[in-house]
């Protein structure tokens, strides 16, 4: 069991007590041993001889000094106390509501909002941090949430899926054939897909991909990439060509996971080009970077979603993930990640809806 224990504001103000009160306990002893003899020697000196004057003069000055020092002594106590409490105040009232803020977060409650301490420079930092922390935690919480969410929706349609496929084929009401089974494959493969992509999402996230960096030319990477795609491309009749640029461009990069960014790239241009399209794939340089820039002649993508289709799960039509459903939602996002960590940076560009889409990677050349 935690001891209660006393307030901060009151332990404050007893220490200054104890310090004042010493201080005036030393004033007045001294004061009251030291001072008359003094005055004494004094009168002595000045060849003051007669007792009863003496005696006169220094019961007058041992009045009238013990009367100034208990009033200024007292004068002093009360000042020190004053502004000692309303120093205790101003330092135990921000604290209090930080104290109160941190019960609150710890209640899972994070829109806490802490009073802005202006009292001094320290405590004005920690209420800062506080509220930073507490708006990161809240971001966390709300992507955690949006993540549960998302991973629930992106399992019910393959799930539903087999369920409803096991349920027809146990009550013979469906025939065992190659389409049944080719379903159910394609099902499977994609709750497969979604668990090592999930797996390498937070892995991104974490950066924990484990990169191998090391100096490679951009070009190489980006015809490899093209070189491994073109099969996938003849099948759709999709044109793919690669134009690289005749200056070397070195970079320091993972050459497989460069290839693997790439290869995402070029099987969603596939994936949204029609049979007779064009992917045109350009790996060049300018002064500080390399640009290798995937563009296709398909679907396009609405200016409003440009941005946001680097984020998990996020399509520019939903509706189309059941009729196939190869992709997993997080490839740009795990994309994205990559040329990150690469210190680079991937954009995307479309005209508008049916005009064509052209995504860019952008790498600090090796100097
Ligand atoms: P998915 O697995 O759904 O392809 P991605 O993260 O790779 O997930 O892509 C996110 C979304 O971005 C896609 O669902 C699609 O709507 C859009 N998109 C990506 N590339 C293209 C492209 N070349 N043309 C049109 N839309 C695209």
């Amino acid at each position: 069991m935690i001891r209660r224990r006393p307030r901060l504001a009151s332990r404050l103000m007893i220490a200054q007590a104890v310090v004042v009160g010493v201080g005036a306990g030393t004033l007045l002893v001294s004061a009251a041993l030291v001072a008359p003899r003094l005055f004494h020697e004094h009168l002595a000196s000045a060849g003051v001889d007669s007792t009863g004057v003496r005696m006169h003069a220094e019961e007058a000055f041992a009045s009238a000094f013990g009367i100034s020092v208990v009033v200024g002594t007292v004068m002093s106590l009360l000042a020190a106390l004053a502004t000692s409490w309303l120093l205790v105040r101003r330092i135990s009232r921000p604290v209090e509501d930080l104290a109160h803020s941190a019960q609150e977060v710890a209640a899972g409650h994070f829109d806490v909002d802490v009073p802005d301490a202006i009292f001094s420079r320290e405590l004005q930092q920690l209420s800062a941090s506080f509220t930073d922390m507490a708006r990161r935690l809240a971001e966390t919480e709300s992507t955690r949430t949006q993540l549960v969410a998302d991973l629930a929706h992106e399992l019910r349609t393959p799930l539903a899926t087999l369920e409803a496929y096991i349920d027809a084929l146990e009550d013979d009401v469906m025939p065992r054939d190659a389409a049944a089974w080719a379903t159910m494959r394609t099902q499977v493969a994609r709750l497969r897909r979604l668990a090592g992509d999930l797996r390498e999402s937070a892995a991104a996230a974490e950066h924990a991909l484990g990169l191998v960096l090391e100096p490679v030319d951009g070009r190489d990477v980006a015809a490899a990439a093209v070189n491994a795609a073109l099969p996938r491309y003849a099948a759709k009749q999709v044109l793919l060509r690669y134009a690289g640029c005749a200056e070397p461009c070195p970079v320091r990069a993972d050459g497989m996971r460069l290839q693997q960014v790439l290869a995402n790239l070029l099987d969603n241009a596939l994936r949204h080009t029609p049979t007779g399209g064009r992917v045109t794939v350009t790996a060049r340089r300018d002064a500080v970077a390399f640009l290798v820039t995937v563009a296709d002649t398909g679907e396009g993508i609405p200016p409003s979603q440009l941005s946001s289709v680097f984020d998990r799960f996020h399509r520019v039509d939903p509706s189309r993930v059941s009729v196939d459903g190869s992709g997993s939602g997080l490839g740009l996002t795990i994309a994205k990640a990559i040329v990150a960590d690469h210190g680079g940076t991937i954009t995307a560009r479309s005209d508008g809806a049916g005009l064509g889409s052209s995504f860019m990677v952008r790498l600090p050349l090796l100097t």
